[in-house]
């Protein structure tokens, strides 16, 4: 089979029959064996009935019901450990990605030989204060911090290798991030290729403005991960390290200039007069802490072998 079509959606009915019948048009005009997956993330429309009425009608639909909104990331995660497909395509259900742009994704990703193709709505039919303009921010760090060059990190239309859906875990919000999980697991080929967008034909956008804080907070946990999630000690137990040393050595040369006052016959000045004394105090407990902080990550990590984070290329 050539491609498996993901299409995670919650509340989409008025959309699904004529997305559907697009992309069946499209496929057989390319001549591409395809089968969709429609993964219904806990809608309280009519959605679910439609993708039952699809499938009855035709084998290449596959549905995948949450029992409660879980988010677009498990869903795309339920769908990708079904796939069957060559290569992947997720889009929306909105009708705001094309069907139409399916053919081209798929003829980029296999004659060039890339891990990722990644949709840029370089024209975007979106409110402009609410959205793209954060998102224009949100691409420019994800980009700074993930080192993945793209404009559109989190464009729903992606076209995918097998292994690479394969061997990725889509948790969390993190599907806004998908690139970045793939260049993090050594899929380091990603492109992007311009499409269309348009409107929200039917319905309205399903994410609020909490979506800024969530994704700004996933950015720094990826980044986090990605360079200390393997070797928690590096961070933690250098930072302690270095923090109790210098609490040490201010406690060191506290104690040491008390000495040398009482050795003059200088008494009376209380160590804890001092500001310099709760400072070194402070550095050796908190500095004490980092480390331990670092040793139990390098425990959990150990215990933890079986999850590995490396992926093989090619064996001979
Ligand atoms: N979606 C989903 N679960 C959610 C939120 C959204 O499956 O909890 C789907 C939604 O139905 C649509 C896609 O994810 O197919 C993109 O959502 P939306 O169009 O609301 O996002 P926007 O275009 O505003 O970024
Ligand atoms: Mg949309």
């Amino acid at each position: 089979m050539n491609l498996s079509i993901v299409i995670p959606l919650l509340n989409e009915a008025e959309s699904l029959e004529e997305l559907f019948s697009r992309i069946d048009l499209v496929c057989k005009s390319h001549q591409l064996s395809y089968e969709i997956w429609f993964v219904d993330d806990g809608s309280t429309d009519l959605s679910w009935s439609i993708i039952e009425n699809l499938s009855v009608q035709n084998a290449n639909v596959h549905g995948i019901k949450f029992s409660r909104n879980y988010g677009k990331s498990q869903a795309l995660h339920a769908a990708f450990e079904k796939v069957q497909g060559e290569i992947i395509i997720t889009m929306d259900a909105d009708l705001q990605d094309f069907p139409e742009e399916i053919p081209s994704l798929y003829d980029k990703i296999i004659s060039e030989d890339f891990d990722i193709v990644s949709g840029w709505k370089k024209k975007r039919f979106d409110n402009v204060m609410t959205k793209n303009l954060p998102s224009k921010l949100f691409n420019a760090a994800a980009r700074k911090l993930s080192g993945v060059e793209l404009h559109d990190f989190n464009c729903g239309l992606k076209a995918y290798k097998k292994q690479v859906v394969k061997s990725i875990d889509v948790y969390g919000d993190m599907h806004r991030y998908i690139p970045v999980l793939a260049a993090n697991a050594g899929f380091r080929k990603i492109t992007e290729k311009e499409v269309q967008h348009q409107a929200r034909p039917y319905g309205s956008s399903k994410f609020g403005s909490e979506r800024f804080v969530r994704g700004f907070l996933d950015l720094v946990t990826l980044w986090f991960v990605s360079r200390f999630g393997g070797r928690p000690m590096h961070f933690f137990g250098a930072a302690g390290t270095l923090m109790f040393l210098f609490g040490f050595l201010s406690a060191f040369w506290l104690g040491l200039s008390k000495l040398i006052d009482v050795s003059r016959g200088i008494y009376g000045h209380l160590l804890a007069n001092n500001p310099w004394f709760f400072i070194a105090l402070t550095m050796m407990i908190l500095g004490t802490l980092l480390f331990i902080a670092g040793f139990l990550g390098e425990m959990i990590i150990r215990n933890n072998r079986d999850h590995k984070n490396y992926y093989i290329d090619e064996k001979i």
